[in-house]
């Protein structure tokens, strides 16, 4: 074992900023959804760079999904489409509307879903499909969007990894999908702890995402009626759900937000050093994101070569000899029991996804890390591949 303290996989970067809104939150009185909320959704637009786009801030990114495919009107019957290559929160929202999820496989390259086998699996009951930005590298929205629109379908992005990223310069969020969804999960760019923003420009489906965050609760059906509502009055339209944002949630968002343009740095910074370090190794680098556009950097992902002599699950357990924290994304949905059992999934049908799988591991990048911390890692890397 290593002298040094174990350095944990992933760790949030939590400044004084946040800890003072935070306080300043708990002593105003108002500790759920109220101003700060409000500011977070404001605040995230303009990081959009569009006023005027609508931001919805929920209590996850999985809630998020939820409600724009409820908005969608995705129900049972429906087949929404999506990569075997993701968390299940992905496709696990498709099911509590009674729909069905069609799992397919990646693109080698880039570990995202492959446009054209998107494309193959549409069916007469195909309503949307579901792209996911992997590790922060965008999808090919161009592509995704353009069959969208031949086929009549709707786009939902799981943008959970994505936040900066970019394609062709315009940010993901911005590309003109349905609806996009952030994360800001304790592990993710940016936290809140537990968090979730749904874009879109879709006025109509906000509403309605807005309405089912907190229990079906519509106050606007009244103002129709008459100009001033009672503060006590409201109307149940809908049998909703509890997904609101906390404003105590929202104060940590208000600064990590602020800070993201220099987390984004730093994390590209430390990809620069992996890349750099790695070039001479039996590995496959992650792929990087186009000249002038941004990758997120949520996750760096090795995939063990040929030439490596090692198993993954062996190199891990190296790793963490070394004192290096690691993971896996993700073990695909089609060797996870529900999914397996409920559609019949084999392996085979996913070839590329179960590949990777198989020799893939994640390594620590994040703002926290000192330099020290990213030599460390790739000492070990260097020292269990050779060991
Ligand atoms: C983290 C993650 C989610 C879920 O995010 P929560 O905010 O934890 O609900 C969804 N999809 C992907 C790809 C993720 O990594």
């Amino acid at each position: 074992m290593s002298q040094t303290p174990f350095l944990p996989f992933a760790l949030p970067e939590i400044g004084d900023e946040e800890i003072a809104e935070v306080v300043d939150t708990l002593r105003s009185g108002w500790v759920t959804t109220g101003p700060k909320a409000k500011k977070f959704e404001t605040a995230f637009a303009e990081f959009l760079g569009e006023p005027q786009i609508e931001c919805v801030a929920v209590n996850s990114a999985t809630a998020g999904l939820h409600l724009a495919l409820e908005a969608l009107g995705i129900g049972p019957g429906d087949e929404v489409i999506t990569t075997t290559h993701t968390f299940t929160a992905t496709a696990e929202v498709v099911r509590y509307l009674g729909a069905d999820v069609v799992l397919v496989d990646i693109d080698p390259k880039t570990l995202n879903i492959d446009p054209k086998l998107v494309e193959a699996a549409i069916t007469s009951k195909t309503r949307c499909i579901v792209p996911v930005h992997y590790a922060g590298l965008a999808v090919d929205m161009i592509e995704i969007l353009d069959i969208a629109r031949r086929h009549g379908l709707r786009v939902v992005e799981d943008a959970a990894h994505a936040l900066p990223t970019t394609l062709e310069k315009e940010l993901i969020g911005t590309m003109g999908s349905d609806a996009t969804v952030f994360s800001f999960y304790a592990n993710k760019t940016m936290t809140t702890g537990e968090g979730g923003m749904l874009v879109t420009r879709n006025a109509e489906l906000a509403r309605r995402a807005r309405v089912m965050r907190l229990h079906g609760i519509n106050r606007d059906a009244f103002d129709r009626f008459t100009a001033k509502v009672p503060s006590w009055y409201y109307e149940i339209v809908a049998p909703g759900f509890k997904y609101n944002l906390t404003d105590i949630a929202a104060a940590l968002g208000i600064h990590q937000l602020k800070r993201l343009p220099g987390f984004q740095l730093r994390r590209e910074a430390i990809a620069q050093r992996y890349h750099e370090a790695f070039t001479d190794l039996p590995l496959v680098l992650p792929p990087r994101a186009p000249e002038g556009d941004t990758h997120s950097w949520h996750l760096y992902v090795l995939r063990l070569a040929d030439g490596a002599g090692i198993e993954r699950d062996r190199f891990i357990e190296r790793m963490f000899e070394l004192g290096i924290g690691c993971s896996v994304h993700y073990i695909p949905l089609h060797l996870q029991p529900y999914w397996r059992e409920r559609y019949g999934l084999k392996p085979e049908q996913f070839p590329h996804s179960q590949k990777a799988y198989e020799r893939m591991v994640s390594i620590p990048l994040y703002t926290a890390m000192t330099d020290a911390d990213v030599e460390r890692v790739i000492a070990a890397v260097r020292g269990s591949l050779a060991s």
